[in-house]
């Protein structure tokens, strides 16, 4: 060790984040001291009822009668036996009401929101997966839900969009800019900025100022809670491996956080290589990022001379963010997780041999982990077990695969 200053796992694994949201040196509140005191106003709020029982209870409820959860954890056999290597099985987070691990943290942020007496929850959405997990969790809690979302976006995500205007949510055209994700956030913080004393910013991921990157992970944490218990029920000990997608990296510490102290686990996170690590098209931010600052916290991040966010790309418009979750970041420096990426070919072929072997269809995002799961459980080889979290469907990207390999 010696000079080498870096934290090293486990003896420095405490409790995360510190007291001003750190992790390490990532993330924290890189914002306007007027916006620190209504982060810290929502930071306390949280910390305040996250352990009473009406909360907890109330969650619970809705996790399971509502999201429908458990999910379940199947073991995708026929796809390990054609691999021949080890075994993969699925944290099966694709059979959510709304088809995704959104609505866990959407749920936890919106009663936050109702609770503190919040008239408005606003946010930005890209593809519109946020967007729609959103729109839901506010119908259900009562909450208004306004919604900014770039015109071109709007235009090549129609069912999305269609289902937020059923679902009562406010939907607001962005036409500035690139009249995409990135334009949607400013015009969305733009209004939150408006009366941020009575509006609710539902950040969709573990990224922002604190306390979202704890708050989003701990809403998350179910995945990883109920897929440990699931798979030492199912197989008298633990994976050898476990898996997810990286964009924002909410669903990856969701699964991560139960087993993060298991030294026998080996973590692994998968970021999109897009069209290769080579080329300015990929969103690989933990393999290629830097340190800096971005949307209020600190952390690797894609940006270029000027320290502006580089118009990242990925084939899962919901991997596509140029930075990445604070803890992850540290994590990372800490070698506790490896990070490796999947490029768009190794996706698309993960997302049919998924779909025709097991009868799963996965979405672009998750398959980036399946894609991983596959090429590992060939090199670990057999006797070895790989628990993949499959963070959602697939449903809301038939047209484009179809019209991708022309099928
Ligand atoms: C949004 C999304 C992701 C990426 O978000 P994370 O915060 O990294 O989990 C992954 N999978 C699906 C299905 C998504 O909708």
């Amino acid at each position: 060790m010696g000079q080498n200053s870096k934290p090293t796992y486990p003896t420095t694994f405490g409790p995360m984040p510190d007291a001003e949201g750190y992790f390490g040196e990532y993330g924290g509140q890189i914002i306007p001291p007027e916006l620190k005191q209504i982060m810290d106003e929502i930071t306390d709020a949280y910390e305040e009822i996250k352990n009473t029982d009406d909360f907890k209870n109330e969650l619970a409820y809705l996790f399971k009668h509502y999201v429908g959860r458990p999910s379940p954890v199947f073991h995708a056999k026929r796809l390990s036996d054609k691999i021949g290597g080890a075994d993969i099985y699925l944290k099966r987070e694709d059979l959510n009401h709304t088809g995704a691990h959104k609505i866990n943290h959407c749920l936890g942020e919106a009663l936050l929101a109702k609770h503190m007496g919040k008239t408005k929850v606003l946010a930005e959405t890209g593809a519109g997966q946020h967007g729609v997990a959103l729109a839901t969790a506010c119908a259900l809690v009562g909450i208004e839900c306004e919604i900014h979302m770039g015109e071109i976006d709007i235009a090549k995500e129609l069912p999305n969009v269609t289902k937020m205007k059923v679902l009562g949510c406010k939907l607001i055209p962005v036409s500035r800019g690139t009249r995409t994700l990135k334009d949607a956030v400013d015009s969305a913080f733009e209004e939150y900025l408006k009366n941020p004393k009575d509006f609710f910013y539902a950040i969709g991921s573990v990224v922002g100022p604190h306390p979202f990157p704890m708050m989003v992970r701990d809403f998350q944490s179910i995945i990883g809670k109920e897929a440990r218990e699931q798979f030492v029920e199912m197989n008298g000990g633990l994976p050898d491996i476990v898996t997810a997608c990286v964009g924002g990296g909410s669903n990856a510490i969701g699964l991560f956080t139960a087993f993060l102290k298991d030294e026998s686990v080996e973590v692994v996170g998968v970021e999109p290589a897009g069209k290769g690590l080579d080329t300015p098209d990929h969103a690989a931010t933990l393999t290629l990022g830097e340190k800096g600052a971005i949307h209020g916290f600190k952390c690797y991040n894609l940006q270029d001379e000027a320290g502006e966010p580089l118009p990242v790309y990925s084939i899962a418009s919901g991997l596509d963010y140029p930075g990445v979750g604070p803890q992850h970041c540290y994590l990372k420096d800490i070698d506790r997780v490896r990070y490796e990426s999947i490029t768009d070919d190794e996706c698309l072929e993960a997302f049919m041999t998924l779909s025709r072997v097991e009868g799963i269809v996965p979405a672009l995002e998750s398959s980036h982990a399946v894609a991983f799961a596959m090429k590992e459980a060939e090199r670990v080889g057999k006797g070895k077990k790989i628990l993949v979290n499959l963070s959602g469907r697939g449903d809301k990207d038939l047209d484009f695969v179809v019209s991708k390999l022309g099928l």
